[in-house]
C-alpha cells in the first residue's frame, strides 16, 4: 500500500520554483533518504509533506487522505487527524528549554492526546528508555548533550504514536562523536511498520538504512532508486554531488 503519494507538487518562494512538479509514491514501512545539494529542496519538500509550507499546485495523499489538492475540496477534520500521525525531527532539536526531558515528552500527550498526567508520565518514561534517556527526566535541555537532546525529540515525536517520521538533517548541529548515538536510536526504529523520510548527509547511513533513495536535484526528483543502483549511478549530477561530500 502507498502511504504516501505525491502527484505533481509544485511550490514557488515568490517566482522562485522550489518544487518543481514532484511525483512519487512511498509505501507503508518504507525508509526513503533524501540527498542532494544544498538549496535543492529537500526541507521543502519535508515540510510541505507535513503542511509547515503552502503547496502551490498538485496533489497530495496520506494514507488515502487527500491533504491537499486545488482541485478538491478537503476535508479538515479528517486532514487533521492525518497529520497528527506524521512526526518530524529538526536540525536544531526545538525542544521546549523551560520544560525537562520528561515534561518535553509528556507534552503532546497531555496537549493532543488529552491523556491524564500519570499516564503522559508512565508513557513518556518508556519512550525515554526507547531512546536510552532514561536516568536524564528531571534534567533540562541546556544540561544535556546535543545528542541527547535530538534523542529526546525523537521520543516526543514517537508519543503520539505516528505511522510516518520525517527527519531533516538530524545530526548536523552535532559535535562527530555525538552523531552515532542519534543514528542508532533512529535505526533501532525502522521496524517495517512506521515509514520514515531522512534528510541526511551521512552517507553510510543513508546506504545501510535506505530501501530507496531519492536524489533532488534544482527541485526535482532526479532519481529514486536503491541504494546500491544511486551508489554505482553513472549519472554526473549524482557523481559531482558524491565527491563533494566525501
Ligand atoms: P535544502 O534543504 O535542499 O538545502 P531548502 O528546501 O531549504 O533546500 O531550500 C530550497 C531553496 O529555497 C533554496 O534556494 C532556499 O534558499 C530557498 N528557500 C528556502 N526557504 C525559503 C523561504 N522561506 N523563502 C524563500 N526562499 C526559501
Ligand atoms: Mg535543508
Amino acid at each position: 500500500m502507498d502511504i504516501i503519494q505525491l502527484e505533481n507538487i509544485t511550490k514557488y518562494y515568490g517566482d522562485f520554483k522550489v518544487l518543481d512538479n514532484i511525483s512519487l509514491n512511498i509505501k507503508k514501512g518504507e525508509i526513503i533518504s533524501i540527498i542532494g545539494p544544498s538549496g535543492s529542496g529537500k526541507s521543502t519538500l519535508l515540510r510541505s509533506l507535513i503542511q509547515l509550507e503552502k503547496i502551490n499546485s498538485g496533489k497530495l495523499i496520506v494514507e488515502n487522505t487527500i491533504i491537499f489538492d486545488n482541485n478538491k475540496k478537503i476535508d479538515k477534520k479528517l486532514k487533521k487527524d492525518i497529520l497528527l500521525k506524521m512526526g518530524m525531527i529538526f536540525q536544531n532539536f526545538n525542544l521546549f528549554p523551560h520544560k525537562t526531558v520528561l515534561e518535553n515528552v509528556c507534552e503532546p500527550l497531555i496537549l493532543v492526546n488529552k491523556t491524564d498526567k500519570k499516564e503522559a508520565r508512565k508513557t513518556a518514561i518508556d519512550l525515554l528508555k526507547k531512546v536510552q534517556m532514561d536516568g536524564k527526566e528531571n534534567n533540562y535541555p541546556d544540561e544535556i548533550s546535543g545528542g541527547q537532546k535530538q534523542r529526546v525529540a525523537i521520543a516526543r515525536a514517537l508519543a503520539l504514536n505516528p505511522d510516518i517520521i520525517l527527519f531533516d538533517e538530524p545530526t548536523s548541529a552535532l559535535d562527530p562523536e555525538l552523531v552515532n548515538e542519534v543514528l542508532n536510536v533512529i535505526k533501532n526504529l525502522a521496524d517495517g511498520n512506521i515509514t520514515m523520510l531522512i534528510v541526511s548527509h551521512q552517507m553510510n547511513f543513508v546506504k545501510e538504512i535506505s530501501d530507496r533513495i531519492i536524489f533532488m536535484d534544482k527541485g526535482k526528483v532526479l532519481t529514486i532508486d536503491t541504494p546500491k543502483n544511486i551508489f554505482s549511478s553513472e549519472n554526473k549530477r549524482i557523481n559531482d554531488f558524491f565527491s563533494i561530500i566525501k
